[in-house]
């Protein structure tokens, strides 16, 4: 049976992408690697949207969290982090184990937090140090205003962290243009290649932060990477045939444009949507949609896990489940990465077939139309 990944990562990998992952093994202090590293940090650089320092490490995206934490702040430092979903609750974990005081910014696992309660927040408090927000926070399948909030973070000189693990390559972001300070990403999601790389952007006023920062750190200090960077090497032995596989699928955005890609993204996100309601499925945020996954509702007569196995095991569809409140309630279909419309036909015709041999009522045929008229 054809098998066919639509999960918010790790997603599917292109052929160019695997054959390039495939090439001889060479030594990562050689020439040759450090040619391969500097166009990929060009690359990234045009994927960021940003002049600045962008540093690789070998680690998912979580690890990249931790070192945006431990490069910037101290202990007792005062933080605010948007936590509309289980990863920006990710930021508010690390950074409390790290004796940051965080000041959580909440509301319900399908909406956005309002760009003017963080202003508020930092009006009234004075000492906080950094925002962290998410891009795209893929539990929910909901995007953050990360233009308002870099607008906010700049009038009050105060640093944004923002990850874009499952955003970057996905959905617009101008790092430079929207001023923020440090931007996180990985290579699992919309850059089309396996996981175990992450990317970090760091402008000026973040290092003046990693001058101050007083947390022990020795594998993620961004001054040994960037020092080793200037000499065409990473510091310690990186997973190379990553970073080969990387490098092609760089090229491919760049061959395709970064607008046309965004652009791309917005057409399946829309069709994807489209074909749910066709199912007579309710999305499960009101707006502020991500174009990188939909997050619907499982209805209330529906198991969500017996969906979930039925499209598995019957059809080689894989979706995703909601994650921690949200399990049982929600599947999130991936539409990021080497994802095609015909991908997401499939998904929505096993959906239907699926819906239907659980009981659900629908009208056969609605969500494959109706896909297709918003895909037009
Ligand atoms: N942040 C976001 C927004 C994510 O989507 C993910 C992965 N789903 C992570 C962080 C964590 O990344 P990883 O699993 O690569 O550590």
């Amino acid at each position: 049976m054809r098998k066919y990944l639509l999960i918010p990562g790790p997603t599917p990998i292109p052929s160019r992408v695997s054959r390039a992952m495939q090439k001889p093994m060479i030594g990562h202090r050689s020439p040759e690697y450090g040619e391969i590293l500097k166009r990929v940090v060009e690359n990234l650089k045009y994927l960021f949207q940003t002049q600045n320092d962008i540093l690789v490490f070998s680690s998912s995206g979580t690890g990249g969290m931790e070192a945006s934490i431990v490069n910037l702040l101290s202990p007792g430092d005062k933080a605010i982090a948007l936590a509309s979903g289980a990863f920006g609750e990710r930021f508010v974990k690390i950074l409390g184990s790290f004796g940051i005081e965080v000041i959580p910014l909440r509301c319900e696992w399908r909406e956005v937090i309002d760009s003017k309660l963080v202003a508020r927040e930092l009006d009234r408090n004075r000492d906080i140090r950094a925002v962290f927000a998410t891009l795209v926070e893929t539990s929910t399948g909901v995007v953050n205003d990360i233009r308002s909030l870099g607008k906010i973070c700049r009038e009050r000189k105060v640093l944004l962290v923002v990850d874009a693990v499952s955003g970057l390559g996905v959905e617009e972001l101008r790092t430079d243009d929207w001023g923020v300070d440090v931007v996180i990403s990985a290579s699992q999601k919309g850059l089309m290649t396996p996981p175990g790389l992450s990317f970090i952007s760091i402008n000026q006023r973040a290092w003046e932060a990693r001058e101050t920062s007083r947390i022990y750190r020795f594998y993620w200090d961004f001054k040994t990477y960037r020092e080793f960077l200037e000499k065409g090497q990473p510091p310690y032995t990186p997973p190379v045939s990553l970073v080969f596989g990387l490098d092609e699928a760089l090229k491919m955005i760049r061959e395709e444009g970064m607008e046309t890609v965004w652009e791309r993204y917005k057409r399946l996100a829309k069709a994807t949507r489209e074909g749910v309601k066709g199912l007579g499925l309710e999305l499960l945020a009101k707006g502020n949609f991500s174009n990188g996954v939909t997050a619907v509702k499982v209805p209330e007569n529906i198991d969500g896990s017996e969906l979930l196995k039925v499209l598995r095991e019957k059809y080689g569809v894989t979706l995703a489940g909601g994650q921690e409140r949200l399990k049982g309630k929600i599947i999130r279909i991936g539409h990021m990465g080497y994802i095609q419309f015909k991908d997401i036909l499939v998904a929505l015709e096993s959906l239907e077939k699926a819906l239907l041999s659980l009981g659900h009522r629908l009208k056969k045929g609605e969500a494959v139309k109706r896909a297709k008229e918003a895909y037009k």
